[in-house]
């Protein structure tokens, strides 16, 4: 149940490394629509569409441990933030 799982939503692509994740449920928190937690308490996707574009990323930017990752349409990486 671990790996990775990819979304392209609104144009950016969404990756969550399960396992990268401590099941804090930040991005729960900040998305419930968007993401939830499965039985092993790890991320998944939940419906990311019907989140907009500047929540999820809110969202994915919460994540304490960098497990969610996010690409804006050029492909640049804008979650976690490139230092
Ligand atoms: S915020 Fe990060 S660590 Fe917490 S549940 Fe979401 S992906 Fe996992």
């Amino acid at each position: 149940m671990s790996g990775q799982r990819e979304r392209i939503v609104h144009g950016l692509r969404v990756v969550i490394d399960r396992d990268q994740c401590v099941g804090f449920g930040d991005c729960v928190r900040e998305a419930p629509e968007g993401f939830e937690l499965d039985d092993a308490t790890v991320a998944v996707f939940a419906n990311p569409e019907a989140v907009e574009r500047e929540r999820l990323l809110r969202a994915c930017d919460a994540c304490p441990v960098d497990a969610i990752t996010v690409y804006d349409e050029t492909g640049k990486q804008i979650v976690p933030r490139p230092a």
